[in-house]
């Protein structure tokens, strides 16, 4: 019996890649430096596998930043704007095309399938100029047998990486990326005989396209490749790699008859149709490889029903051809529990991260094989009894009050346009009021007095005293620009999900879990463990003390239940809508307490709504549903007079505009610096938008200052599409990460731009 991890986190247990590229990129220390800890990790990851029992152990999964520009370096696809002259590609070419410079822009990010990974987009077209640039996976198969580990290395898919194309600048939307397969077969042939050279017995090639619904033409392209690259696999022993969802029927058969390939792996996890698939016709003589481990969670797995499961599919696929394996690679969830000596015994007893992962999968194919370890086990097994009894997870009055909210509806009693009148009549606002999302920068003294309250350094009236002079700083900033609706900074935060976790009860947090988002950013994402409550007020306090300072009105500022959720560790133990409902009574309540306290217009952000949307289309619906319901439980049971405002960032909304309607919100303020004119189109195409609405007039994503005339231009050419009633005019998001040399002259500018546009009117 034999056992498998499809890859591994590559940023290290105490984030030794993200301080190793930075300190680089700084000019602080040399390549040879970063070069000495990467390969450090790299092998520490190998003995660990190799010591835990894994039979293949992957390589090729480290990255300097990203595995499909991995492959795009492998491939010689370097946009011309880098200026590559061919070779082997090295650290100069690599992360300018990762990170651009001040002239010259990065390649494009966009989110790996419904992670919070990013990947870099591969810009093709007719014009590019394969060759094998990148003999990382070579290179690193060698390393490894080197170290006396013989690993299988991985390589991104052919087809895959065929279908997460952007056309290069000036190639059609419509050319056919696909057309480029018989370009880049050639290359993988190449890399593939080299790693045959060099020994490797197994190679895995990751497909997890083949989980998205894709038409037949696709489907077909996964067939030739593979018949076109079968002769050079032969010899290898091949799996092909899917995760994240299952595969649909239609590609399960494709999948499975694809020549010269040996196994195929799945996700078992999120995929629970796949195993009925594999019921209903696995090709005999074929590995199976079987995700049962998560790799997107934290939770330790349980084991017993674990191992029932691969009992079940040892009768179908036989005993030798069935190995345990991890549902993707762990990539996606934190790296050891070993770091988290703070977290309380209980709650740790109940999680795995990457290393426990690997061993888990190694018991499961011990006990398939009659070498079960007892003790492991019973351990196991005495966990996840803990965790279901536990009264740290259940509060019966939760469960009761969110099973309520299922299957019904809530909505606010009156309609929006009446609801805008009896808000203006209170407000008295001018035309195209002026706003801003929320925080103003951070600066280094503020995050100070934040961590030396939190290290009780200094005392909490100490602490209070320094956050409302940051308060008052910004609201006083705030009228000297004449904006009309005000916020309070955000100086008390740190993070906007982990702010609210930190308050609310079910949730825990680590020292150590990061998780990689891009390059050599990580987040930390909190863990929801148990039933979500609210035993006290969580920004009351501050934001009455921001109102007290101003008769403008100033905006409460909240983090939505969808966002809270989305950017989580969530629990497993029941669905994910029901976690949701739980927190959106939880924000439901922080939002009438801000309304009795007098706050009257109180933003709930839902950053994260649109990235929650799940892989396949037929899935759509449903997330949407409970989604939107949860945003409209937090606000249904306020007065009329209270304006509530939502934010989104993401600039690609059109597809679910019909869902935002819905959230029924007073005003929504969205990222949009990027495309007006998509944005635009939707209400040119006619849709019907009565709420206020504030597009970003400009990008805080960068240092540069917009000027009055270009702002003022960007905020015509929405009058042309919107209502003059229902525009508001403020930054795309945050201000959090700017400097307030920038800030000022831009919001300067910005009021400037609508005062000027309002004369006109
Ligand atoms: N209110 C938050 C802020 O201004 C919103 C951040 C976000 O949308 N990501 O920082
Ligand atoms: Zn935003």
């Amino acid at each position: 019996m034999a056992s498998h991890i499809v890859g591994y986190p590559r940023m290290g247990p105490k984030r030794e890649l993200k301080f190793a590229l930075e300190s680089f990129w700084d000019g602080k220390s040399s390549a040879e430096d970063l070069k000495k800890v990467s390969a450090d990790l790299r092998s520490s990851i190998w003995k660990q596998m190799a010591d835990a029992g894994i039979k293949y152990i992957p390589s090729n999964t480290f990255s300097y930043y990203d595995q499909v520009l991995d492959t795009t370096a492998m491939l010689g696809a370097v946009p011309s704007r880098y200026n590559w002259t061919r070779g082997e590609i090295g650290f100069d070419t690599y992360f300018f095309m990762a990170r651009g410079n001040a002239s010259v822009p990065a390649m494009e990010m966009t989110k790996w399938f419904d992670t919070n990974y990013h990947f870099i987009v591969p810009e093709l077209g007719p014009e590019v100029n394969f060759s094998y640039a990148s003999h990382k996976a070579v290179d690193e198969y060698k390393e490894g047998k080197g170290l006396g580990v013989d690993t299988v290395p991985v390589l991104f898919g052919p087809v895959s990486y065929l279908l997460l194309f952007k056309p290069a600048k000036g190639v059609e939307k419509s050319f056919p990326l696909l057309s480029l397969l018989d370009k880049i077969l050639p290359i993988y042939k190449e890399v593939i005989a080299e790693l045959k050279a060099a020994g490797a017995s197994w190679i895995q090639l990751d497909e997890p396209t083949l989980v998205l619904d894709l038409e037949a033409h696709k489907l077909e392209a996964f067939t030739k490749a593979y018949a076109e690259l079968e002769s050079s696999l032969s010899g290898l022993n091949v799996i092909v790699e899917t995760y994240f969802a299952d595969v649909p029927a239609e590609a399960f058969k494709t999948l499975t008859a694809l020549k010269g390939v040996t196994g195929f792996g799945f996700d078992l996890v999120r995929g629970t149709q796949t195993l009925d698939l594999i019921k209903s016709g696995f090709p005999s003589g074929k590995y199976l490889f079987a995700g049962v481990v998560d790799g997107r969670n934290i939770w330790a797995n349980d084991l017993a029903a674990s191992l029932n499961l691969l009992q079940s599919l040892e009768g179908i696929v036989g005993k030798d051809k069935l190995v345990v394996s991890t549902s993707c690679s762990l990539l996606h969830t934190a790296v050891d529990l070993v770091n988290e000596p703070k977290l309380d015994s209980e709650i740790k007893s109940w999680l795995a991260f990457a290393a426990q992962k690997v061993v888990e999968v190694n018991a499961l194919s011990k006990a398939l094989a009659g070498a079960k370890d007892e003790a492991f086990f019973s351990a196991n097994a005495a966990a996840q009894a803990s965790r279901k009894s536990s009264p740290r997870v259940t509060n019966q009055a939760v469960q009761k009050a969110s099973a309520a909210l299922q299957g019904s509806d809530h909505r606010r009693a009156t309609n929006v346009s009446a609801r805008l009148d009896a808000q203006q009549k209170k407000l008295n606002l001018p035309i195209l009021p002026t706003t801003t999302i929320g925080s103003f920068p951070q600066t280094a003294e503020l995050r100070r007095v934040r961590r030396e309250y939190k290290a009780k350094k200094i005392s909490e009236e100490e602490y209070v005293k320094a956050i409302k002079e940051e308060i008052k700083k910004v609201v006083d900033l705030q009228e000297e620009l004449d904006i009309d609706v005000l916020v309070h900074g955000e100086p008390e935060r740190n993070d906007m999900v982990e702010y609210f976790g930190e308050q609310l009860s079910g949730f825990a947090f680590t020292a150590n879990g990061w998780v990689q988002s891009y390059g050599s950013r990580c987040v930390k994402p909190p863990i929801i463990y148990g039933d979500v409550s609210r035993p006290k007020p969580m920004t009351v306090f501050w934001s009455s003390a921001a109102q007290s300072m101003t008769k403008r009105p100033m905006k409460g500022m909240l983090t939505g239940p969808v966002t809270i959720l989305n950017w989580s560790f969530v629990r497993n133990d029941q669905p994910r809508f029901e976690t949701c409902y739980q927190i959106a009574l939880a924000i439901k309540d922080e939002v009438e307490d801000l309304e009795k306290e007098g706050i009257t217009v109180i933003q709930i952000d839902e950053a994260a709504l649109r990235e929650g949307l799940p892989l396949r289309k037929s899935e759509h619906a449903f997330y949407l549903n409970w989604a939107v319901h949860s945003f409209r439980i937090t606000n249904v049971g306020i007065q009329d007079t209270t304006q509530i405002h939502t934010h989104m960032c993401y600039s690609n909304f059109n597809d679910i505009i019909h869902s935002i309607i819905d959230m029924d919100a007073d005003v929504i303020t969205i990222e949009n610096s990027r495309s007006d004119e998509k944005l635009l189109s939707v209400f040119r195409e006619g849709v019907k938008y009565g709420a206020g609405m504030g597009p970003g007039v400009y990008d805080i994503h960068s240092p540069r200052i917009p000027s009055t005339e270009e702002i003022a231009d960007r905020v015509n050419k929405m009058l042309a599409v919107l209502d003059t009633n229902i525009l508001w005019v403020n930054p795309d998001c945050g201000l959090k990460t700017r400097k307030y040399t920038e800030v000022k002259p831009a919001l300067q500018n910005m009021v400037s731009a609508a005062k000027a546009i309002r004369t006109q009117l």
